[in-house]
């Protein structure tokens, strides 16, 4: 399987890193060792001192596609789910200065925790899905997919274009604003409607 994931999909996120709101998705990937499950801790790894929290809403790729229209991407996802996307932001930022990939910066190992998966059946309405992450029961992040500059279909159908899409492989959507340190001993919770989906701590 492999992790797609998308930058600066909620306007406010772009903003407050100084990037530009972006035409077409911003797209990039993690490999399968950046997988986190069953809400085991993640260990703080030693080469960054700053590494950020970004909670996204998951989709699951229910089947294998290539060149999806929008109008049918709906068909290529059952479930969806909580991820963060942790990014070692001091690294990025040094390749960002210089115009190089982003890779080391997102796809260290443990990189992805994500949550158990949800019918998508039992969410009244996908364009209107809240989220949000705590820290220490402080609440950091608060999103709703209403506020996607790209919405699920149009990620889908766009990363599809360029990159076969395959049964189990999972899409990261995007953080809204909020995005800040982690420290060790930090407690991360995470909910979509209210439910506790995350909950996990900094090691
Ligand atoms: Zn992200």
């Amino acid at each position: 399987m492999k992790i797609i994931a998308i930058g600066r999909n909620y306007i406010a996120h772009a903003k407050e890193l100084n990037n530009p709101v972006p035409g077409s998705p911003v797209i990039f990937m993690k490999p399968d060792t950046a997988l986190l499950k069953h809400n085991q801790p993640f260990y703080h790894p030693d080469f960054s001192t700053d590494i950020h929290h970004e909670i996204e809403i998951v989709l699951k790729i229910a089947k294998e596609g290539k060149h999806i229209d929008q109008k049918f991407a709906g068909n290529y996802f059952e479930e969806i789910g909580l991820g963060v996307d942790f990014t070692a932001r001091d690294i990025q930022q040094n390749l960002k200065e210089k115009g190089l990939p982003w890779e080391l910066a997102k796809g260290f190992d443990n990189s992805a925790p994500v949550s158990e998966f949800i019918a998508k059946t039992e969410f009244s309405d996908l364009k209107n899905i809240n989220f949000n992450l705590q820290i220490n029961n402080r609440e950091v992040q608060r999103g709703n997919t209403k506020d996607m500059i790209f919405p699920f279909e149009s990620l889908i159908s766009y990363i599809s274009k360029f990159i076969t899409l395959k049964k189990g492989d999972l899409i990261f959507t995007g953080t809204p604003e909020g995005v800040g340190k982690v420290n060790l001993g930090d407690r991360l919770i995470g909910y979509i409607e209210g439910k506790k989906l995350l909950d996990f701590e900094i090691k």
